[in-house]
């Protein structure tokens, strides 16, 4: 008999991931870019990624969304993708007129060490009169997830165009990867407080257009080039997520420091202030948000929010015996499982395990600092991959899943229920229009996982009932 040596036995032990949870970086940055008025996204990399790319935001936004790209070859990979990337900018320029082409390397672009800086700065050389203006992040997939991405290009952005002045009136908000009805929301609420805010990004139109007549190359909506110049002389900036990117792209630099985010970036370089907050979803997040925009106001919460407060609560007592001790898995992308965790604390539900295929290293301690009812059991597992949720979950038996619509195969083959939330959600309608955030966004989720929890009930109680 042959003993295995260390690293035999480590390989043997090694378990490939199987259905990640997490998506491609360009694709956050693709999302990102649609929040700039103007933009068009361009993919340096092979067509297959910018396919892939659209066929996900298509099937969760249901609006065309057109996502450009430099289209390697053989010849390109291996020789550098100059030539094709020339090609593939020209032609957005002549086809789309942009005021801005939001570039997003690929996992195949950075291994081939494609210097895009560099083409962009042979393309001007040679295209002088050219007044598109370009922004570059670097985005291979391998080292970070579709959030990466999408922090990477905000703050590509802003470091493309924010200007620094005198401290003014206005606010900036990095509002997250959040859901075109959140931004809606969040906007009505700055308004209702009557805060001049600039969203960084805002793709509540661009991604969620009225219908038109006639095809518009590229949809209306986005922040203006003018207000990100903008944000660099705002009185303050509101960034949602306290794990945010902490430099996954360049090498996982586990320190918050190193945040490589557009707020971060304003806050060190133009000396506009950074409040850092968890996406506000539940009463106590949703609060730390509304006392943050009254101090920045100078006004009282309106009365409108007070009620919708109110209501909330009430509909916590009622309903608290259904969801008392109930146990859940939450999974999805870091920040956003940090808020719905938040928020299921507060309502009495147990976080069997709280699960993300982000790798920041931040994920445990976030989850046990803002759920003071669970943190002593809650189970957290980051870099998960949804084979892993399954095997846990056979074993484990929750009974609730709540996350986006990836995790559908393990809620049937569990038989249990499955509430869908955050990106993407590709087998409903309306994933773009589930409201998460504030008092309304909260009440709605409560709803449907109180309902979810009692429909279950009723579905396999034996003798069925009309009256709870
Ligand atoms: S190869 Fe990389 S960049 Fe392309 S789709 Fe896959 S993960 Fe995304």
């Amino acid at each position: 008999m042959f003993e295995l040596n260390s690293v035999q036995k480590q390989k043997s032990t090694y378990k490939a991931t199987q259905n990640a949870c997490k998506l491609c970086s360009p694709l956050g940055a693709s999302v990102a870019y649609k929040g700039f008025e103007g933009c068009v996204p361009l993919i340096h990399g092979s067509q297959g990624c910018a396919t892939y790319i659209r066929r996900y935001l298509i099937s969760h936004y249901k609006e065309p969304i057109d996502i450009a790209s430099s289209n390697f070859t053989q010849d390109s990979t291996i020789f550098g993708g100059d030539e094709n990337f020339k090609a593939a900018v020209l032609n957005i320029i002549n086809s789309y007129k942009p005021q801005i082409v939001g570039i997003a390397s690929t996992c195949l672009s950075e291994t081939i060490g494609d210097d895009v800086n560099l083409f962009l700065h042979h393309f001007l050389e040679e295209y002088k009169d050219i007044s598109t203006e370009f922004v570059i992040a670097s985005t291979p997939s391998y080292q970070g997830s579709h959030i990466d991405g999408f922090h990477e290009a905000v703050s590509a952005v802003v470091k493309k165009f924010a200007l620094s002045g005198p401290s003014q009136d206005h606010i900036n908000l990095f509002t997250n990867f959040i859901s075109t009805e959140d931004i809606r929301l969040i906007k009505e609420i700055t308004a209702d407080f009557g805060l001049d805010s600039i969203l960084l990004p805002d793709y509540s139109e661009s991604l969620d257009n009225p219908v038109w007549d006639t095809y518009h190359r590229i949809p209306e909506g986005g922040t203006s080039i003018a207000n990100v110049e903008r944000s660099g002389s705002a009185k303050a900036s509101i960034e949602f997520g306290t794990i945010l990117n902490q430099g996954n792209l360049t090498g996982r630099v586990k320190n918050k420091k190193l945040s490589r985010t557009g707020g971060k970036y304003l806050q060190n370089e133009m000396d506009v202030p950074s409040i850092e907050m968890p996406i506000p979803i539940g009463i106590t997040q949703t609060d730390r948000f509304f006392e943050t925009l009254k101090e920045l106001s100078g006004n009282e919460i309106p009365e409108k929010y007070t009620k919708q407060r109110g209501r909330l609560i009430d509909s916590y007592v009622d309903a608290h015996k259904y969801t008392f001790g109930k146990r859940a898995v939450v999974y999805g992308e870091e920040d956003f499982v940090v808020a719905m965790a938040a928020f299921l604390d507060e309502i009495g539900i147990e976080l069997a395990l709280v699960a993300s295929g982000g790798e920041s290293g931040m994920l445990e301690e976030e989850v046990k600092k803002y759920c003071p009812e669970n943190k002593d059991k809650v189970v957290v597992k980051e870099g998960f991959d949804f084979e892993s949720i399954k095997e846990w979950s056979q074993e484990n038996k929750p009974d609730i899943l709540i996350g986006h619509s990836k995790g559908y195969y393990i809620a049937r083959e569990l038989g249990i229920p499955i509430i869908r939330v955050g990106f993407p959600v590709h087998d409903r309608i309306g994933g773009q229009r589930i409201k998460h955030l504030g008092y309304t966004g909260t009440q709605e989720l409560f709803d449907k996982v109180v309902n979810a929890l009692i429909e279950y009930k009723q579905t396999t109680s034996p003798v069925g009932y009309k009256y709870m």
